[in-house]
């Protein structure tokens, strides 16, 4: 199975995501059996888009871009793992501007992908080379089922910059992930992915699929996308 997740992160209200999936939805992307397309919304989004989708019959799953390490309780203004288990079947935890803006770390990411988990909903963990090993030992050490994860090799040089990394440096780098997670999540690579670059990184050995950040905003751009891998 491949993978295409997008990630809109804080982008587009209600109004905008509909008009995003009726733009999608003219243009007839081919989407094969083998791909998956996920879609990462803010959270206000989710539950009109969902309705939305199923009306329209598109296969898109969708995804949220974070969620509360806490359980539910007095926490106001969090959204926990549980109020989203109703709205998405993934989430993203640890992507570079959460730890950059909201200084997220690895334990905090590790509780989130648990409370996910638990919840029955597949966290994509998002690392980067400064904080793979301590990442991956945080989720080890929650006794989380990496098994039960995605992750996403994301160079912070390569986010928004329309500078990929070189395809055979990341697939290393998602060699070195399959190997501290024993082999057994899939591993996408994700900054600067295009219609015009995303087969070369979903042809290599060790990368499963791409994070879209910015082409995944544009229904043309992420239709271009879909089409390259089916
Ligand atoms: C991202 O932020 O997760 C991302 C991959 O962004 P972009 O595609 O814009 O580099």
């Amino acid at each position: 199975m491949k993978y295409v997740i997008g990630n809109w992160k804080s982008n587009q209200n209600i109004t905008e995501s509909l008009i995003w999936l009726d733009g999608l939805s003219a243009l007839r992307p081919r989407f094969s059996s083998d791909l998956a397309v996920i879609l990462c919304l803010p959270f206000t989004d989710i539950a009109a888009f969902n309705h939305k989708l199923a009306d329209l019959e598109l296969p898109i799953i969708t995804g949220s871009q974070n969620v509360s390490h806490m359980p539910p309780g007095k926490h106001t203004g969090e959204i926990t793992a549980n109020m989203l288990s109703e709205l998405v079947s993934y989430c993203i935890v640890g992507h570079s501007e959460r730890r950059q803006e909201f200084s997220e770390t690895s334990d905090v990411v590790a509780l989130k992908a648990r409370y996910l988990l638990e919840n029955s909903i597949t966290p994509i963990v998002c690392i980067d080379l400064p904080y793979l090993d301590e990442q991956v030992k945080a989720l080890f050490n929650l006794d989380i089922e990496v098994s039960r994860c995605f992750f996403v090799y994301e160079p912070i040089s390569a986010i928004g910059t329309g500078k990929p990394v070189d395809p055979v440096d990341a697939n290393h780098v998602a060699g070195q992930i399959a190997f501290l997670t024993d082999n057994q999540a899939p591993i996408l690579y994700g900054g600067s992915v295009s219609q015009d670059n995303v087969a070369s990184f979903v042809n290599q050995s060790k990368i499963n699929g791409v994070l879209v950040g910015t082409d995944s905003l544009e229904p043309t751009l992420f239709a271009g996308i879909i089409n390259s891998l089916s």
